[in-house]
C-alpha cells in the first residue's frame, strides 16, 4: 500500500460507516480505495486493476465511463442541473418515461420516479395500498392492508421493503418494527430431487391458501421474477410468476414485480416477466436504468392503478409521496442515453449470449466437489460453494481479488454478474479466475 492509499484508508476508517460492512473485520480485509474506472475495469489508488465482475453491485450496463453517457450527462449539466418534479416537469423526465414505457410489459402506462431500488419498492407498496383503499371506498372491514411475499425475497432496506423481505440474516433484526405481512416459502429453495416446476406448484398452493385465509385483506403480492437475487441467486420456474398473476386476479390483489435486479436486460430479456409471458400491475426498476451511473429508479404502473388516484384535490386521493431529487434531470439524461445505447447496440440480445457463455464457462466448476450448485438466469449467476470454515464465499472473492477480479459474495454464494456489454475475453477471465479461486479455497 503506498502512502496515499494508507492515508485514505486511515481517514476512512476513522470517519466513515459503510453499508453492509462489519467494521470490526473490514480493516483486516484490506479495503480497496477505488481511484478510477474504464470499460470493464476498476483501478485502485495503488494502480492495481480489477475486472468488475459484479457490475459495481449489479448496476453497470455498457461498462464504466461510456463516452455517450458521459456526453449526455455533460450536455444536461449545461442546461439544467436540477428542478423539483413536484408540480414541475422537464424534458429528460418526460423523454425517459416514454422510452421506458416503450420497452415495458403490456399494459404498463405510467412512470413514477424514485431514487434507489428500495425507494421504488416503498412507493409501489404505498401505491398498492392506497389504490386498493380508494377503489374500495370505505369497506366495513377496512381497506386491504396486508402484503403477501416470499421467503428469501429481498426488496431493499427501507422499512416497507424490509417488511416484505425474507432473508433471515438481513431482516430478522428489524421484525419488531415492520409492517404486518404474510409470507410463503421460497419457490427457489428445493427439497432434494425436487424439480423447479414441482416447487413452483407447491409454493403456489401455499400462496393460494394464504390468500384464502387472509379473506380479501391482501392488497398486493410482491415477487422478484425468475431470480431471488440477494437471497442467493435462487432461480425458479417462470410458471411460478404466471401462477402469481392468476392468484392476484382471483383474489383482487395487485401484482408487484420487483425488477430492480432482474430488469434492464440482466436475465437476457429486457424484463424477466417477459419470459413468463405475464404483465404485472406495478413494476419496480432501478440499478441498470442509468447504465450504472446515477441513482434513479421508477415504478411502472397500469392505467387503472393511476386512475384510482384521480379526484378533486379536497378528496385527498393524491399520491402523497415524493423525494427532493425525484426525476433528477442528470439521472434522467444518463438513463435516456443508456436506453439509446442499449437499442443501438442490441445490448439485451448480447446479454442473452453472455448468459449462455457464462453457462458454458462455469460448466466445469459445476461438477466440482466443493460446489453445491451453479444457478443462473441470463447473466445473473450464483455459484454456491461448500463452507470450509467461516466466510468461504468471501475467501473465494479475496482469492479472485489477488488475481485481478472483483466479485462480492452473498454468504457462500459467489456472484458473477458482469456488465451486460462484457466481451468474450473478459468473460473468460472472469469465469476462469473464479474457478481457480474456488479450487484454491475449497480444494
Ligand atoms: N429490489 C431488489 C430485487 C434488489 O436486488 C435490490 C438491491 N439489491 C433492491 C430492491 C434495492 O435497491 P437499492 O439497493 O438500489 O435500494
Amino acid at each position: 500500500m503506498d502512502d496515499r492509499t494508507q492515508q485514505l484508508v486511515n481517514r476512512d476508517l476513522s470517519r466513515v460507516w459503510h453499508p453492509f460492512t462489519q467494521h470490526s473485520v473490514w480493516p483486516a480485509d484490506r479495503p480497496i480505495v477505488v481511484d478510477r474506472a474504464e470499460g470493464m475495469h476498476l483501478w485502485d489508488t495503488d494502480g492495481n486493476r480489477y475486472l468488475d465482475g459484479v457490475s459495481s453491485l449489479w448496476v453497470t450496463v455498457h461498462g464504466h465511463r461510456v463516452p455517450e453517457i458521459d456526453a449526455a450527462v455533460r450536455a444536461q449539466l449545461e442546461r439544467l442541473d436540477h428542478a423539483t418534479f413536484l408540480g414541475l416537469t422537464h424534458e429528460p423526465g418526460i423523454e425517459l418515461a416514454e422510452r421506458l414505457l416503450a420497452t415495458a410489459p403490456e399494459g404498463l402506462t405510467r412512470v413514477f420516479y424514485a431514487g434507489d431500488g428500495s425507494s421504488a419498492v416503498e412507493a409501489a407498496l404505498k401505491m398498492a395500498f392506497q389504490a386498493g383503499a380508494q377503489r374500495a371506498g370505505g369497506r366495513p372491514a377496512g381497506p386491504p392492508s396486508l402484503y403477501l411475499h416470499v421467503a428469501e425475497g429481498y426488496h431493499g432496506d427501507t422499512i416497507g421493503a424490509v417488511s416484505v423481505g425474507g432473508v433471515e440474516l438481513f431482516h430478522a433484526t428489524y421484525r419488531p418494527i415492520l409492517l404486518e405481512t404474510r409470507m410463503v416459502s421460497s419457490p427457489g429453495v428445493l427439497a432434494d430431487g425436487q424439480s423447479r416446476a414441482g416447487r413452483a406448484a407447491e409454493v403456489l398452493a401455499e400462496m393460494a391458501a394464504a390468500l384464502e385465509q387472509a379473506d380479501g385483506q391482501v392488497c398486493a403480492v410482491i415477487v422478484e421474477p425468475l431470480v431471488q437475487a440477494a437471497g442467493g441467486m435462487l432461480t425458479h420456474d417462470p410458471a411460478f410468476v404466471r401462477g402469481v398473476r392468476e392468484l392476484c386476479d382471483r383474489h383482487d390483489a395487485l401484482m408487484i414485480v420487483d425488477e430492480v435486479a432482474t430488469g434492464i436486460g440482466r436475465t437476457g430479456t429486457m424484463w424477466a416477466v417477459e419470459q413468463a409471458g405475464v404483465s404485472p400491475d406495478l413494476l419496480t426498476c432501478g440499478k441498470g436504468l442509468t447504465g450504472g451511473y446515477l441513482p434513479l429508479s421508477a415504478v411502472l404502473a397500469r392505467e387503472e392503478v393511476y386512475e384510482a388516484f384521480l379526484g378533486a384535490p379536497a378528496q385527498a386521493r393524491t399520491f402523497f409521496h415524493g423525494h427532493s431529487y425525484t426525476a433528477n434531470p442528470l439521472c434522467c439524461a444518463a438513463a435516456v442515453a443508456n436506453l439509446d445505447l442499449m437499442a443501438e447496440r442490441r445490448t439485451v440480445e448480447h446479454a442473452a449470449r453472455v448468459g449462455e457463455r457464462i453457462g458454458e464457462l462455469t460448466g466445469g466448476i459445476a461438477g466440482h466437489d466443493g460446489v453445491r450448485e451453479v444457478r443462473r438466469a441470463g447473466t445473473m449467476t450464483g455459484i454456491e460453494v461448500e463452507a470450509v470454515g467461516e466466510r468461504t464465499g468471501f475467501a473465494v472473492c479475496q482469492a479472485a481479488r489477488r488475481r485481478g477480479v472483483w466479485v462480492r459474495p452473498l454468504g457462500d454464494v459467489v456472484v458473477l454478474m458482469p456488465p451486460l456489454a462484457i466481451g468474450d475475453d473478459d468473460l473468460e477471465t472472469l469465469c476462469g479466475v473464479v474457478e481457480e479461486s474456488i479450487r484454491e479455497v475449497v480444494g
